[in-house]
């Protein structure tokens, strides 16, 4: 049986968030833009690679560019998919367009 894989330092959320984009794009790239050690993402990514670490789902992560007008444009730091963003009209945040 195969052991699951546990990263004790950081959440299952963000340990699948930062696979993967290392798997969309590379290694160095994931460790930056998420700054956690090479050496550690590169573990993870084996784990995934050896079925020990599951991603089913990713919480999307949004970065988002400097409003410019009432809509910006997001982009997920994981899958790096793109979403407009608009702010709500009493300013308790930045909700999603609907789609
Ligand atoms: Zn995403």
């Amino acid at each position: 049986m195969v052991k699951k894989f546990r990263s004790s330092q950081y959440s299952e959320k963000r340990v699948s968030q930062v696979v993967v984009r290392a798997v969309k794009t590379s290694l160095s790239e994931a460790a930056r833009v998420w700054k956690v050690p090479k050496m550690t993402v590169a573990g993870w990514v084996e784990a995934y690679a050896d079925g020990r670490l599951k991603i089913d789902e990713h919480l999307h992560h949004w970065d988002l560019a400097s409003p410019n007008g009432p809509v910006t444009t997001g982009v997920c730091r994981a899958c790096q998919e793109e979403r407009k963003f608009r702010i709500s009209d009493n300013f308790r945040g930045w909700k999603p367009n609907s789609k």
